[in-house]
């Protein structure tokens, strides 16, 4: 198990009914039992439901947003810029996850600058990499990587990854039900966690927390918590269940 504190993110994308949502956090998250100084609980509802979740949620399970603009406040139709976010209360981002990458053309040099935006005005940032299927097949996954992590590093100074989470998430892993298996996620985080230490610092290597991200269950959390350098999960479908805390008593 990771020295780190860990951390487990459910990203509910763009799923449920505000009533579904309701039922959610009644039956699922409000009867969680978890140790905050062991293990974070951050879930991201839709955007429209974030108020409501931020007002009826245990308050150990802390609330993130799926997305902030890139610009603050003013004149940008349809963005929800990080003040708004703020406004509420709210600390996380999840940033840079790959359906924003593949759907909506977010390339690295836009992830970075979210990320930057971000974390200069105060949230603390869930930060997605990972590779599509053809570049792991290409043996491409750490070139892939190193580039997704270098627009971020280009743009924060040492001291700003301390509001940085990795979610590391192959996309051929997300929604698909194909697990990586655990010696294939840990060398990922490994590799990732070596690029820290050399590009920048061995303390920010050993404090950043690195997530995995893709097809998580309750059957598989047990295993991939185990590898030295995963410290947590960024999970999909299953934190729309109560597999979901199985998955955080697979952390506590
Ligand atoms: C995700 O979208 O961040 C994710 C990991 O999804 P899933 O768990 O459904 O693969």
């Amino acid at each position: 198990m990771a020295i780190r504190r860990l951390f487990v993110g459910g990203n509910w994308k763009c799923n449920n009914t505000l009533a579904q949502t309701k039922d959610l956090v009644n039956s699922v998250l409000n009867k969680l039992h978890f140790d905050p100084s062991k293990v974070d609980v951050v879930v991201a509802p839709v955007f429209l439901h974030v108020p409501w979740v931020a007002e009826h949620i245990q308050k150990p399970v802390q609330v993130s947003v799926q997305n902030t603009s890139l610009t603050g406040t003013g004149a940008y139709t349809g963005e929800i810029s990080v003040a708004h976010v703020k406004d509420l209360g709210l600390n996380w981002a999840i940033l840079g996850h790959s359906e924003r990458r593949q759907y909506y053309g977010e390339t690295n040099e836009v992830v970075a600058n979210k990320v930057k935006y971000a974390v200069e005005n105060g949230l603390d940032v869930i930060a997605c990499v990972g590779e599509h299927l053809a570049d792991r097949e290409a043996n491409q996954t750490n070139q892939v990587v190193e580039g997704q992590l270098e627009a971020i590093r280009g743009k924060l100074n040492e001291a700003q990854w301390e509001k940085i989470v990795i979610a590391y998430e192959p996309v051929w892993a997300i929604g698909t039900g194909k697990v990586a298996t655990p010696a294939q996620a840990q060398e990922v985080h490994e590799f990732i966690r070596s690029y820290l230490t050399q590009k920048v610092s061995q303390n920010v290597s050993q404090k950043t927390r690195i997530l995995y991200g893709g097809s998580v269950t309750e059957k598989n959390a047990g295993e991939l918590i185990h590898q030295k350098d995963i410290d947590g999960f960024l999970v999909g479908g299953a934190s729309l269940k109560p597999a979901f805390a199985d998955i955080v008593a697979a952390c506590n």
